[in-house]
């Protein structure tokens, strides 16, 4: 609600939206084309869509755009649905651009009647003559008339029917809008309201071929053989729809013209189209050919991996949902275009999950400590709160003769600059009543590494420092071995997209490190039952049997945020890192 406070759309406020004839609440709707996976840009526009209809106590629909079935398949509809649904929103009623179809073509056929369009055959005037005709791109040279511009409306309509009938292939005819050459908004120049997409009937060479599935779309099947553009749709599609505010991104400012002149040529209701700014993120890219070039050539293994600022890859990473939420919230809505890098989204997130997730004792890479003195079967419970908000309770974990704590909290000799564990320094186990005192330590002979640790138990002493620690206990089935990724940037520059050599010559080597015998404490247990806990914004109570993954989220103390990776199973755990604690200067 936040974010519509600072004169979003301040004229909307003043000019009172017109619904259409019966429609008197504010209605918008969300129209991605479902020719991909949404990403964070996209969570903007939803946001806004969703957001502004709930502020004045309207509706919001999801529409898929779905006019171009070359590009289009069923694995982006049920993506795109699931992932609206998992930022908590509901679209009051799912609709489809393919929907109209048939009343978009009558619409078609009424705009030749009524002299604003006309069918071009491409035979003659190519494709370039069209670009040529339209100014030779932005306008450089004069614009002229098409030969077909003042054709008989009978004969545009009679072509247009042979045009659905199979007479042409792509790029032989198109059904043009006939608008304002003498305008200076290039969107009234003419545009492309109807293309072929499907092979001309009866033309078998094209049919074997795979390109043929192009005229099959995923609703309509092969009953069109043309289908009508953006331009053509969208604004079309809202008038029917009833939708008072299109809301787009400020690309389409010009398109605004267009919008009007189509709308009010055919006398139809017309919704008021009005531009908000894109959300750009710098660090990364989001354009799906580039993506899907990071995982072809092995950089990263799938659309979700974490590395990636798809919605689904910051799921699976852990990002909470209504983390999301106010990241976006917190940008506010203007027409300026705002360029985030990741660092500052990461900060973001990392400010809500400091207040919203249990803390856990994970370790990434251990070392065990033999406490020398303390019996055998010796087992303390020790209770630990998971959170500095008492709210969130406590757990018991044990406590035994033997503990792992991780590598980097030990240090072969000790220096003044280093707090933990040294031989003949002591440190606190956090919670556990006396400090430890390192006596002496293993070391393997090959691998130089430290692989076995003496200590004793001792009475408390001055400004002890607490570094965090797994019992070995298997009464308890403690430690939990896991897997654990961690997550640095996928790039080593924060401009990838526009880089001179290349986004693919700026991958990080090391986005990915994994610490394969990493351990957890026992209170995972608890917090995955308990799960996604506390309960975040847009975050509905989910029954433990489905449960996703990524909503089992915690704060490793010292480490990083984590949550539980999707590849886990049984009897194996994997975690992702969400963010580090802290900014990190190290890429
Ligand atoms: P992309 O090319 O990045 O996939 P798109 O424009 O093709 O984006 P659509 O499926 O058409 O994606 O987008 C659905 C809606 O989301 C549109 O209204 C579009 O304006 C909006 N949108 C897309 N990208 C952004 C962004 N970066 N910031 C804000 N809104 C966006
Ligand atoms: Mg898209
Ligand atoms: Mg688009």
């Amino acid at each position: 609600e936040f974010m519509f406070r600072n004169g979003f759309l301040s004229e909307v406020n003043n000019e009172k939206p017109l619904g259409a004839p019966g429609v008197d609440q504010i209605i918008t709707r969300f129209p991605p084309e479902p020719n991909g996976f949404l990403h964070l840009g996209h969570s903007k526009a939803i946001a806004i869509n969703f957001g502004f209809a709930k502020h004045h106590g309207g509706i919001c629909y999801l529409r898929y755009d779905d006019t171009n079935p070359a590009k289009e398949e069923e694995k982006y509809f049920t993506a795109i649905s699931d992932i609206i649904q998992w930022l908590g929103f509901t679209p009051v009623k799912v609709t489809y651009s393919s929907d109209y179809f048939n009343r978009l073509y009558k619409l078609a056929e009424d705009l030749i009647r009524r002299d604003g369009a006309y069918l071009v055959n491409l035979f003659s005037p190519s494709e370039s003559e069209i670009a040529l005709q339209r100014g030779g791109g932005k306008g450089a040279t004069p614009r002229f008339a098409c030969s077909h511009r003042n054709r008989p409306i009978e004969e545009s309509l009679a072509e247009f029917r042979a045009m659905q009938d199979g007479k042409y292939g792509p790029q032989e005819a198109l059904l043009r809008m006939k608008q304002d050459l003498e305008s200076e908004n290039p969107q009234m120049w003419d545009l492309t309201a109807y293309r072929v997409i499907q092979p001309k009937r009866g033309d078998t060479s094209k049919e074997e071929t795979p390109d043929s599935k192009a005229g099959i779309h995923y609703r309509t099947g092969d009953k069109w053989r043309i289908y009508p553009t953006y331009d053509f749709t969208h604004c079309l599609v809202d008038s029917l729809e009833g939708i008072t505010h299109s809301l787009c991104t400020t690309e389409f400012e010009q398109s605004r013209t267009s919008y009007n002149w189509l709308c009010d040529k055919l006398e139809v209701y017309r919704p008021m189209q009005r531009e908000y700014g894109r959300l750009n993120l710098s660090g990364t890219v989001l354009s799906k050919r580039k993506i899907m070039n990071l995982i072809e050539n092995g950089h990263v293994r799938d659309w979700d991996d974490p590395r990636l600022y798809t919605l689904i890859a910051l799921r699976r990473r852990g990002i909470p949902p209504g983390a999301l939420l106010s990241f976006v919230g917190g940008l506010g809505v203007s027409k300026a275009t705002t360029t985030i890098g990741i660092k500052r989204f990461e900060q973001s997130i990392r400010q809500h999950l400091e207040l919203t997730v249990p803390r856990l004792m994970v370790v990434l890479d251990p070392i065990p400590v033999i406490i020398d003195g303390l019996p055998n079967d010796y087992l303390e419970m020790v209770e630990i709160p998971f959170s500095k908000d008492p709210k969130f309770g406590s757990r018991h974990v044990p406590f035994t003769g033997t503990v792992y704590i991780d590598r980097a909290d030990f240090r072969e000799t000790a220096s003044e600059d280093f707090f933990r564990l040294t031989p003949g320094t002591s440190v606190g186990l956090l919670k556990v009543p006396f400090p430890i005192t390192a006596t002496s330590f293993e070391k393997d002979s090959d691998s130089g590494l430290v692989t076995l640790i003496h200590a004793k138990y001792d009475k408390p002493e001055e400004g002890t420092n607490y570094i965090h620690w797994i019992s070995d206990c298997p009464s308890f089935n403690s430690p939990i071995k896991a897997s654990v990724r961690i997550h640095n940037p996928l790039f080593t520059c924060d401009n990838p997209d526009t880089h001179p050599s290349g986004f693919l010559s700026v991958v990080n080597p090391r986005s990915e490190e994994v610490f394969p015998g990493a351990m957890v404490e026992i209170g995972l247990h608890e917090v995955r039952r308990t799960a996604p806990w506390p309960k975040s914004e847009g975050e509905k109570e989910s029954e433990d049997s489905q449960k996703s993954p990524d909503c089992v989220r915690f704060q490793g103390m010292r480490v990083a945020y984590f949550c539980l990776d999707r590849d886990s199973s049984a009897g194996s755990i994997v975690l992702n890192r969400i963010v580090s604690l802290k900014e990190d200067s190290k890429k």
